[in-house]
C-alpha cells in the first residue's frame, strides 16, 4: 500500500495552531532558556499560553477528519517543537503506560496521577538489562519492596510519582524477570535527588530519586514487565525525532535567510558543479533531513494501521530515532559552520537550537544504541553476540 501524504483541511488548522503557539512561545524562549532548570515557571501560568487551548487537547477533540490521530500528531510536534514547555506533557510517560496496560483496579487507583517513567540508573543507561533496582515480595503484607536509584528522570519533580523499572528475584533458570511498580512520591522511602542543569533544553526538570525499602502493595505491579516500556516507546520515539528535526528545520530556515542577506540564494536547478559550497552544504543537509521524515512519517502510517506503540512497529521505530537523531545532530552542526560567529551569537535563537538539538541521539535511547539494535534484528543476531 502507498503512504498517502495529502493533509486534511483540520490537518492543517491543527498544525497552524501548533506554529502559532511556538511562534509565541520564541517570544520569551530566551529569557525561559536563562532561569536554571530548578526555577522554570508551571507549564500552565505562563503568560504566553495561560487561558488558550492546547493544540494537542484540539487534536483530541477534533471531529473533522484528520489524516489519523498518530499521523497528525507528529506533524504537529515538527511543526510546533517547544521552545519551552508551553504544556505539561499530554500524556506522561508512566500515566500512559498504567492507562493502556493497567487493569481496571490499576487505572481507578493510580489512572489520576502524573506517573513519569523511572528506567536510567547510574549503571544502567543505554543497556537497561542491567537494571540492578530490586523488587521482592512480602507474602505475609502482600506488598512488593523495592530497592535501587534511578536518574535523569523527565519532569519528576512535577510529577507524583513514577512507573519504575525493576528486576525482580531470579526465577527457577536464575533470569530475574522485568516487573513494572507504581510508586507515589508521598511513598515512604521515597526520595527525589537533586535537579540536574544541562547544555540544553533548560525548560526540560530532569531528576532522580532513590528508594530505600519502598513499599507499594500488590495492587501497583503492572503487568507485561518491559513489554509496557517498549510499547510506549515505539510510540513516542519517532515523535522524539520529529521534534529534533523540527527543531532543525527552523535552523535550516535561519540558515537560508542568513545567506540570502549575504547574496547566497539556493538555485536547487543548478548543476552540482556550478553550485558553491555554501548552496551545495544546505541541498544536502535538507536531502538527508528529507529523508529522516520520510522515515518518521512511515512509522507512524504503519502505526495508523497495527495500533498504538504495536510491538511490530520496533526495528521500525528506532529505524525513525536513530535517523532523526543523526540528522538533527549532522544539521545542527552543519548550519553552524555555514552561519559562523552569528550562529553563536544570542542575539538569535539558532545557537539555542544548537544546543537543544543535540539531546534527540541521547534520550529515548542513543542512536549508537538504536543501530545496535536494528542490525541485531535485520542480521539474525542476539544481544551477547553483537554488542
Ligand atoms: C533530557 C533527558 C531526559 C531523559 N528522560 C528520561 C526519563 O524520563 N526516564 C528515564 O528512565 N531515563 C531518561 N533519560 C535517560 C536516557 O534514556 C539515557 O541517558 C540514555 O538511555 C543513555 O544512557 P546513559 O546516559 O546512561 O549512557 P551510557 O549507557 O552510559 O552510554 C554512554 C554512551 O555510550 C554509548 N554506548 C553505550 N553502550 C554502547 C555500545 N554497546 N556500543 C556503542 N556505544 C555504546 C551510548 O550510546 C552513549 O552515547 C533522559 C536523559 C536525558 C538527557
Amino acid at each position: 500500500m502507498m503512504v498517502d501524504f495529502s493533509l486534511t483541511e483540520a490537518d492543517v488548522r491543527l498544525m497552524d495552531m501548533a506554529r502559532a503557539e511556538r511562534a509565541a512561545a520564541r517570544t520569551v524562549s530566551r529569557e525561559i532558556d536563562r532561569i536554571p532548570e530548578s526555577e522554570t515557571m508551571a507549564n500552565e501560568d505562563h503568560a504566553v499560553v495561560a487561558g488558550t487551548v492546547s493544540p494537542h487537547a484540539a487534536l483530541k477533540a477534533e471531529k473533522e477528519p484528520i489524516s489519523g490521530p498518530y499521523i497528525t500528531e507528529c506533524l504537529m510536534t515538527m511543526v510546533g517543537h517547544h521552545e519551552f514547555t508551553t504544556r505539561p506533557a499530554p500524556e506522561p510517560f508512566g500515566s500512559w503506560i498504567v492507562n493502556e496496560f493497567g487493569d481496571p483496579a490499576q487505572v481507578e487507583a493510580y489512572g489520576k496521577y502524573r506517573l513519569v517513567i523511572g528506567i536510567s540508573e547510574p549503571s544502567a543507561g543505554a543497556d537497561p538489562s542491567a537494571t540492578t533496582t530490586s523488587a521482592r515480595y512480602d507474602a505475609e503484607t502482600d506488598e512488593w519492596i523495592l530497592n535501587g536509584e534511578k536518574i535523569f528522570i523527565s519532569n519528576i519533580n512535577r510529577s507524583e510519582g513514577a512507573v519504575v523499572l525493576a528486576k525482580g528475584e531470579p526465577d527457577a533458570s536464575g533470569k530475574r524477570p522485568f516487573f513494572n511498580f507504581v510508586v507515589l512520591n508521598e511513598t515512604r522511602g521515597f526520595k527525589l535527588t537533586p535537579p540536574m542543569r544541562k547544555l540544553g533544553i533548560h525548560y526540560h526538570d530532569l531528576g532522580g530519586f532513590v528508594m530505600e525499602d519502598v513499599r507499594v502493595p500488590s495492587l501497583a505491579k503492572l503487568e507485561r514487565g518491559f513489554v509496557n516500556v517498549q510499547a510506549r516507546f515505539n510510540h513516542n520515539r519517532p515523535v522524539i525525532a520529529a521534534l529534533g528535526v523540527g527543531m532543525v528545520r527552523s535552523l535550516l530556515d535561519f540558515t537560508h535567510g542568513k545567506l540570502a542577506e549575504s547574496g547566497i540564494k539556493v538555485d536547487y536547478a543548478k548543476g552540482r558543479l556550478a553550485r558553491s559550497y555554501a548552496e551545495d552544504k544546505l541541498i544536502r543537509m535538507e536531502a538527508l533531513w528529507e529523508a529522516a521524515w520520510s522515515v518518521i512519517m512511515r512509522v507512524k502510517w504503519l502505526e495508523e494501521q497495527l495500533g498504538k506503540g504495536a510491538l511490530e512497529l520496533q526495528t521500525e521505530s528506532a529505524i525513525a530515532k536513530a535517523m532523526g537523531g543523526k540528522a538533527t545532530r549532522q544539521i545542527s552542526q552543519g548550519c553552524m559552520e555555514l552561519l559562523g560567529a552569528e550562529g553563536i551569537s544570542e542575539e538569535y535563537l539558532a545557537e539555542k537550537w544548537f544546543r537543544d538539538a543535540r539531546i534527540t541521539d541521547i534520550y529515548e535511547g542513543p542512536g549508537e544504541i538504536h543501530r545496535l539494535t536494528i542490525a541485531r534484528k535485520l542480521l539474525g543476531y542476539k544481544k551477547g553476540e553483537l554488542d
